[in-house]
């Protein structure tokens, strides 16, 4: 909107054992289970962790992932006093952990996507966490080094046993790496689906696209207010006249408000050709991480519906065409802190 303006563990090979086996719940689905380990933990990362050095870096991410919401709060907001990695600016007290991966079997890009379930066998607590780095080094005996703050919630000590699953189930779909021996699921090779839209509540602000028109490009913007004047405003003829197609809520659902087949207005000069996708947003927000997760659903999916290319996603104020005098704010902080195209491009590498 904004028209206005480090390391052990057994052996490797203990891992994803059970692949093609049904849990032994009868009511669960089949959970494939791509990565499961079991052995002695330790803990990583932080400020106070000086078995790294102050410049060590972390295997799966690089600091332009510092500007995406979906794993800066894995990280503390400045690096600590005389320190330049990423490892050393982890917040402690995030869930993330580092285990040997295999990269043919689980490739960084479906590990940055994952969310693992870590256990303590010995007393039952679990949690959801992140994997963040590559280790411990097998000269260790441990198979998991995981973040203070998760060992501390687990009840776990150093060299205690921990217990780590990544199931397909919880895991966003990636093309399987090149050489992987497993057959995909289904969910990893068909195309998306059309993610289940909540209300379709039409806005009179469209028209229709001239013939021979072609969608190719997403228009990604910030409503700069609630869900509910944002729907208001589009369903509106006697004001501006704005609309887009799509609408997210920070929870996560998905309004319509224009087929894709018409034009909405939402990015002047660049309408024709466009989707427009609200999100719902204060000027300083971030994407709520259901959102994030919904809006990305949505562009894979118009992605393959319209065959638009990857590049061609953009920020409202950074769209080819876009011509309203001044410019705007939008799509403000959703994406990143920066306001700039590179953050949306850094976004959609990393989660679409
Ligand atoms: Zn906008």
């Amino acid at each position: 909107m904004a028209q206005k303006r480090k390391a052990s563990k057994k052996k490797p090979a203990a891992k994803r054992p059970q692949r093609k086996r049904p849990t032994k719940e009868k009511i669960t689905p089949v959970e494939e289970i791509l990565f499961r380990v079991e052995g002695k933990m330790s803990t990583f990362g932080g400020p106070r962790d000086t078995g790294m050095s102050a410049d060590e870096g972390l295997a799966l991410f690089t600091p332009v992932d510092l500007q995406n919401p979906k794993y800066s709060y894995l990280f503390l907001p400045t690096s600590p006093p005389g320190t330049t990695g990423l490892g050393r600016r982890l917040n402690p007290d995030k869930y993330y952990f580092a285990c040997r991966w295999n990269y043919n079997d689980t490739p960084r890009e479906f590990l940055k996507r994952a969310l693992a379930r870590v256990e303590n066998p010995s007393n039952g607590r679990s949690a959801d966490a992140r994997p963040a780095d590559w280790g411990p080094h097998i000269s260790t005996g441990r198979v998991a080094d995981l973040s203070p703050g998760l060992a501390a919630a687990l009840g776990l000590q150093t060299d205690d046993v921990v217990r780590i699953t990544i199931s397909a189930l919880r895991a966003i779909p990636v093309k399987p790496a090149k050489g992987a021996k497993r057959a995909a699921p289904v969910s990893r090779t068909a195309p998306p689906g059309k993610p289940i839209i909540k209300q379709f509540i039409r806005s009179p602000n469209c028209s229709c696209r001239k013939v021979g028109t072609k969608i190719d490009k997403i228009v990604l913007h910030c409503t700069e207010g609630s869900l509910a004047s944002a729907l208001a405003e589009f369903q509106r003829s006697d004001s501006r006249k704005v609309s887009a197609h799509y609408v997210i809520d920070r929870n996560g659902d998905i309004y319509q408000m224009v087929n894709d087949a018409d034009c909405a207005n939402h990015c002047m000069g660049a309408n024709p050709g466009s989707i427009g996708i609200e999100h719902v947003g204060g000027e300083t927000d971030a994407l709520a991480a259901p959102q994030a997760a919904a809006s990305a659903a949505l562009i894979r999916w118009l992605l393959q519906e319209h065959q638009i290319p990857r590049t061609n996603i953009f920020g409202h104020d950074f769209t080819p065409g876009y011509s309203r005098p001044g410019g705007t704010s939008c799509p403000d902080k959703l994406f990143g802190p920066v306001h700039s195209q590179a953050t949306i491009a850094a976004w959609v590498a990393a989660n679409v």
